[in-house]
Formats: C-alpha cells, structure tokens, sequence
C-alpha cells in the first residue's frame, strides 16, 4: 500500500509492502528497511547504500560520464546514515501522530507499526544488531550476485579445498560439515536473529563454498533439516555453490533427487576452460570436470550459474583463457534458466596468486583488458536456440553484500 502526503512542501511516500517499508521524502531521499526494523537500502543525492546485516555500507553511484564507482564507507560514516534514516523516520513518525502530515490513504495498524519498528532503528540498535549476527554466523564469504538477499544457512563451513590462489575468503577456517542438531540450532538461531526480517529474504542459499560436496546421506538429512525448520518453496527454492571436483561426484540422479527437495541452482567456479592456467591458479579439477559437473546438473533438472574468471594468468595466459573457455561453454547444455557471470580477477597483495605471478613474471591485464576478455568470451558464445539463452551479466565481488 502507498500512502502520499506532504511535509514542508516536498511529497512524501509510505511505501508499506509484505516484506519492507520504504519511505522517500522528495525525490533525494530514499530509505528502505526490512521489517524487523534494518536499514536494509538507502538513497541520498543519486547515491544508493546498502547495508548488509554484518552492519557495513557500500555507496554507488554513477560519473557524469556515466561510470559506475563503488566505495565501503567508514564505520562514522556508516553511523552518520542509520543515524540520518534514524532522525528522518522520527519526525516523519511524531508529525504523522500530531496530524501535522496527513497521508492518504490514511495508515493502518501495519503501516503504524512498521513505521515505528524502522524508526527505532538508530546507532545503538544496529550496533546490537551486528553483534547478534555475528554470534548466528560465521563471516559470509562470498555469494554469486543473485543471491545477495537469501537467507544463507551454514550447513557446511569454509571451503573443502582452499588452494586456490586467487582466493582467500575461507583460508583461516577449517572445512567441517555440521551435525543434523547443530544445524538445526543454526538455523533456528537464524529465524530468530531475522524475525520479521525474514520476509525480505528471497531465496535460501547452503553455505559455506561448498555445500554440495556433502555426500548424499548426509546431505539429504540436512536438508530435510531445512524444510522441517523452513518453507522451502514459498522460501524460493535453495541454491549453492559446487566449487573444485574431487571425492564424490553426484548423478543427474543424485541431482534430481535433490531438485526434489528444492534445490534450483549451482553456482560452479569454473574460472577456465584452459587446464593449464587452472594448475597455475591451484584450482582443483580440470575443465571436463567440470563439463561433467553440468551435464550431471542439468541432467537432474537443476540449473546453473557458471563463474569465469577475467584477467586470470594474465598476459601469458590471455589468449588460451579466451580460446578454451568458449570452447568449454560452447560444450554446455546450458539453457535459459542458467546464468554466466563474469568476475574480474581482484589482486590483494594477501594473494598467493600476487606472489606466483610475479615469480612467473606474468604482466597483469588492465580492467580495460579484462573487461575486453569478457566482451571476447561472450561474443563468441552460440547457444541451442530451442534452449534459449542463459542470462550473462558482470559479477564484482569487491562490491558483495549480505
Ligand atoms: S574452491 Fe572456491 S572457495 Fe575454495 S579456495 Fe577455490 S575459489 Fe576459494
């Protein structure tokens, strides 16, 4: 429900919904949050915010010349916005009460009390709040970009390879897979930390970076876990990682039987189609593998999400990485249900991948370089057009947010 009014001569917008309360005041000021009360999206003067629940802020906007640009703001910073929404949201609240603002339609008990609940929302109650989160979750990682607004439930924790050189998101956390009770503690204490919050959350995503390497048994109690505890299907389904091949390898058998239990996409870190440049970046598995992998998915009615890596092994590697990467996607039963993504290699000095490039004295590729690499790749991709074509879109992870 939309309610409209005016307040010193500018519009102002309630936007109550299902899952969020949005409030705009002119056409600068923009504030959205989840119905437990979080400052969930923002947007001050054509740059939007958005805060994830471990309390941090990124900013983007665009350039004149139509650039986007991206930047994490300081914990001050992040302070001064929830305090601004804060400050905002309670004037708007005490003048609505006072009948100085009228809206119309006038709210309703739902509008008043999720108006009250976001108004609440300032410093100290995000600060709590950032406490809570972290004693329900092990960091976040990293999720593909669709799934920034899932409910993430960690039925396995870190990554069962960690060798990959390019990545450091899991490497001071040991891989292990949760007992049946401790996930379902988990998953309880996550219902509870979201509490109304939950509505917001779109689809259901097993962490860590592994999730799908859990072997079959063990996999399915899990996930019967899951659904005793949540409603899969409204939930929107449930999507994970499979990211390096080794151990068990499931069947379009395997796969279907998980499909059934709700699983709808795998994200697959397939980085390359050349095998060399896959051993220069440690990364288990060779590209049949992971051809194998898809066709077992697919071949079980789950769709996927193929994740390549722009500017990998830079220069050297340049023109094999364009060649055998097509070739490889070319290869894919991919359909209209499945995704690309193109993430560009981010470089930290952290990085093994910094260290053996420089021993092998590999030229880094420019973001220009990089982002030609993707154009290269993707104009050369053909697919079936009875399939239809899988939606291909840019992934940076430098701006991921849960
Ligand atoms: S398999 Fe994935 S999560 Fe694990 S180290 Fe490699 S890139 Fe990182």
């Amino acid at each position: 429900m939309v309610h409209q009014g005016y307040w010193n001569n500018q519009s102002v917008t309630i936007s109550v919904k299902p899952n969020c309360l949005t409030i705009s005041v002119g056409s600068k000021e923009v504030f959205s949050y989840d119905l437990a009360g979080r400052l969930w999206t923002a947007l001050l003067d054509e740059v939007s915010y958005r805060r994830g629940l471990d309390g941090k802020i990124v900013a983007k906007w665009l350039t004149p010349d139509k650039n986007r640009r991206r930047r994490w703001l300081s914990p001050k910073e992040a302070a001064d916005l929830i305090q601004h929404g804060h400050l905002l949201l309670r004037a708007l609240l005490e003048k609505l009460r006072n009948k100085e603002i009228m809206v119309n339609p006038p709210l309703d008990e739902k509008g008043w009390s999720d108006l009250e609940i976001a108004a609440s929302f300032d410093i100290g109650s995000a600060e709590a709040d950032v406490v809570k989160y972290h004693q329900v979750y092990k960091p976040v990682g990293i999720l593909p970009p669709d799934q920034y607004i899932s409910v993430v439930l960690q039925a396995a924790e870190g990554c069962s390879f960690n060798t990959c050189t390019f990545c450091d998101f899991y490497r001071d956390r040991p891989f292990r897979i949760k007992r049946e009770d401790e996930f379902r503690e988990h998953i309880r204490a996550v219902k509870t930390y979201l509490g109304k919050g939950l509505s917001l959350r779109r689809t259901i995503f097993l962490g860590d970076a592994n999730a799908l390497v859990i072997p079959m048994p063990r996999l399915i109690s899990l996930l019967e876990v899951v659904h005793d505890e949540l409603d899969v299907e409204s939930l929107g389904g449930i999507f994970a990682f499979l990211d390096g091949f080794s151990g068990e390898r499931k069947t379009p058998q395997d796969f279907a039987r998980l499909a059934e239990m709700g699983l709808k996409r795998v994200y697959i870190g397939m980085e390359s189609g050349h095998a060399p440049l896959l051993k220069f970046l440690r990364k288990p598995g060779t590209p049949q593998d992971v051809l194998q992998a898809v066709q077992n998915i697919k071949g079980g009615g789950v769709a996927v999400g193929i994740i390549v890596l722009l500017g990998a092994g830079g220069k050297t590697y340049e023109m094999d990485h364009v060649r055998d990467t097509i070739q490889l996607i070319n290869t894919m039963p991919l359909d209209t249900n499945d995704l690309i993504y193109f993430s560009e290699l981010v470089e930290n000095e952290n990085l093994p991948y910094v260290q053996t490039a420089f021993q092998h004295s590999l030229q880094p590729l420019s973001t220009e370089e990089r982002i030609q690499q993707g154009e290269m790749i993707e104009n050369n991709l053909i697919f079936n057009p009875k399939r239809g074509i899988p939606h291909i879109s840019r992934y940076d992870i430098r701006e991921f947010v849960y």
